[in-house]
């Protein structure tokens, strides 16, 4: 590796790590701001789509509802609630949770006492949804008496109201406050018998609480049984055996009795009664969420990053976009699938606000870098049409400037041809090796002339009527002499023609061309067969020799500017590799066809095809 090499290597690798250390810095920086209300509508939408599983079956709700009140003409009061007690207390149920507060019950101090005597023969729970436990002042949460034989458990709801997203909405549940037992994990152990609040999966410490994520379901899922209904026993009530039976309001009369939920911001969205039912569910199925720690948040941003920096920099535009489209619904899915079937709660806000910065970083920076070699691009496209253009013009000069003293040359020597009678046959022969070589040179010359005029598209068609026999005829008698020199018989098989419209003279320099070309590179002492034939309005000349062939891989570069094969150039057979270059061109602005098969070392038939019927546009040419 040379000096200059390792240099661009290093700085190579230097660039790409500026850009994988801005990559990571760019996920530090973001992972360092609170995105918990983006987040959190990610947690919305997975958990709003997520498949619904069947509830545990433990928990029964009982809903002071519309029907409730209207039937009765009014809230149940204490003697109500005594008799539905009363009911209870026949079917053994796990626990009855009262969501209502008994304090605020219509009805006499005895009516009260009775009610709270029946009750505390159940295992009975008042939940307090909005303080918490206080050391040493539990009696805090009592119920002024009669009620205070009563348990009162603090069951509080969280909203996100200061934290986290700070949208009012309910996502998280607390177990404990200051290792003091909530009502929530103190029924699910009834059925867990976890030692510890950690053998929860997916809670984790905040402020002085223990904390979780509520894995809802969607609303109905726990279907309430109405309060008038079971106390009148207008349904059979033995399932409630055995089970958690929660009783709250549920008649659309008071938002506080409800709550905002991940499926719904409607003031109405879920009643609180269903909200407790999910809490409790989350817990007996052991089913909170997990939410994944920092550092495979800032893992995560920092791969996605450093893909999408990647993208924008190594890949072309459109794919770079349909890669990161891609990633990002790939990522989607997946944490998806790990939402819904492993509880895990993957980030999703800072990954994707990930790709938005990095797309909005880098994207200039393409841009500078696209402009820079397209300008490069521009520069020294300009330079090389300015240097073939110096080209041509020198060619065409040069070439013009040699014709007057060839043309002299090949007059002198015609001229001294004729009048050779007192030449010995030495300075003879050299006259006609001087006529041969000024020969060679005009036709390079020609050939030469014709290119600088292709290329400036110069070349017209001067259309004549004539019989392409008698055309081929006047190429073969010219090579006559060449193929004499190497014992070559041409062959001639002649469909007759009439007459058709040529230009005679480019048609004449393609066959010449052809013609010449199946004597130079055929052994002596072969054939060459030239043929014409007309089928359906086509013209097929076709000119087969027996020589070499030219090798395949060589075959699709003949009608190529200068292209000469490794053949023609170590068998020093003369040729400025221009004439099949030119004969293409020429029978393509008669909007015809030129072929070639070759077989290696029998021969090669060169066919140029002509249609007949086309009526030819005089001085057309083609670009
Ligand atoms: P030139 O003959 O001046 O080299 P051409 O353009 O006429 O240039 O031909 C291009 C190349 O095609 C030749 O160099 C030669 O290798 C190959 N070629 C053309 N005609 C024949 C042929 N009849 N047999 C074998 N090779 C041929």
């Amino acid at each position: 590796m040379s000096q200059s090499d390792h240099k661009t290597e290093k700085k190579i690798w230097f660039y790409r790590l500026l850009r994988f250390s801005i990559a990571v810095g760019i996920a530090v920086l973001l992972s360092q701001i609170n995105l918990d209300y983006l987040e959190a509508l990610t947690y919305d939408l997975r958990m709003k789509y997520q498949p619904v599983s069947a509830p545990s079956g433990h928990i029964v709700t009982v809903a002071i509802d519309t029907k409730t009140r209207q039937v009765l003409e009014r809230y149940p009061n204490a003697r109500d609630h005594q008799i539905f007690i009363e009911k209870l207390l026949e079917l053994q149920p796990r626990a009855v949770v009262y969501l209502v507060d008994p304090n605020q019950f219509l009805g006499s101090t005895e009516d009260k006492q009775r009610f709270a005597h029946s009750a505390v023969q159940l295992p009975f729970y008042i939940a307090d949804e909005h303080r918490f436990p206080l050391k040493g002042l539990d009696n805090e949460l009592r119920l002024p008496a009669p009620l205070d034989i009563l348990n009162v458990v603090s069951a509080p709801r969280s909203r996100d109201q200061r934290n986290f997203a700070k949208d009012g909405v309910t996502r998280r549940f607390v177990l404990s406050f200051r290792d003091q037992l909530l009502l929530h994990p103190l029924l699910a152990n009834t059925f867990n018998n976890f030692s510890t609040l950690e053998d929860y999966s997916g809670t984790f410490q905040f402020k002085r609480t223990q904390q979780g994520y509520i894995n809802y379901r969607p609303q109905n899922s726990y279907p309430a049984l109405s309060f008038f209904d079971v106390l009148e026993s207008r349904i059979p009530l033995n399932h409630l055996h055995d089970k958690i039976i929660l009783i709250g309001k549920d008649d659309h009369s008071d938002t506080g009795d409800y709550s905002l939920t991940p499926f719904s911001r409607d003031v109405l969205a879920m009643s609180n009664l269903e909200v407790h039912a999910n809490i409790l569910d989350t817990l007996i199925q052991d089913f909170s969420l997990s939410r994944a720690p920092s550092w495979i948040n800032l893992l995560l941003t920092s791969l996605i990053s450093i893909l999408t920096v990647y993208a924008i920099i190594n890949i072309t535009p459109i794919k770079g976009l349909g890669v990161l489209i891609g990633t990002l619904f790939l990522y989607s899915l997946f944490s998806f699938f790990m939402f819904s079937s492993f509880q895990i709660w993957l980030p999703m806000a800072h990954p994707f606000l990930a790709v938005f910065i990095c797309y909005y970083f880098f994207i200039p920076y393409r841009l500078i870098v696209e402009n820079r070699k397209s300008w490069d691009y521009f520069h020294r496209n300009q330079l090389l049409t300015q240097v073939e253009e110096l080209k041509s013009n020198f060619l065409r000069m040069m070439s013009h400037d040699l014709k007057t003293p060839l043309a002299r040359i090949q007059g002198m020597t015609d001229l001294v041809m004729r009048n050779s009678e007192r030449l010995n046959p030495e300075q003879h022969k050299a006259l006609r090796s001087i006529n041969q070589s000024s020969q060679e040179l005009s036709d390079f010359i020609g050939s030469i002339l014709s290119l600088g005029r292709i290329e400036s598209k110069e070349i017209k068609l001067h259309l004549k009527s004539k019989d392409i026999n008698t055309l081929l005829n006047e190429v073969i008698s010219k090579c006559e002499y060449l193929a004499k020199e190497r014992s070559i018989q041409i062959l001639t098989e002649f469909e007759p023609m009439f007459s058709m419209k040529l230009d005679t003279d480019l048609l004449h320099q393609v066959f010449t061309n052809l013609v010449e070309n199946a004597i130079k590179y055929s052994p002596k002492s072969t054939k060459i067969l030239v043929s014409t034939e007309e089928p359906d309005g086509r013209l097929i000349v076709q000119v087969a020799d027996q020589g070499k062939g030219i090798p395949e891989n060589e075959i699709e570069n003949i009608f190529t500017k200068f292209y000469r094969s490794s053949q023609a150039t170590s068998s020093k057979v003369k040729g400025s590799g221009l004439g099949l270059y030119l004969a293409r061109y020429f029978v393509e602005l008669h909007n015809g066809r030129i072929s070639v098969e070759s077989d290696t070392g029998k021969g090669s038939t060169f066919t140029v095809e002509l249609p007949m019927n086309e009526p030819l546009v005089p001085n057309s040419s083609i670009h």
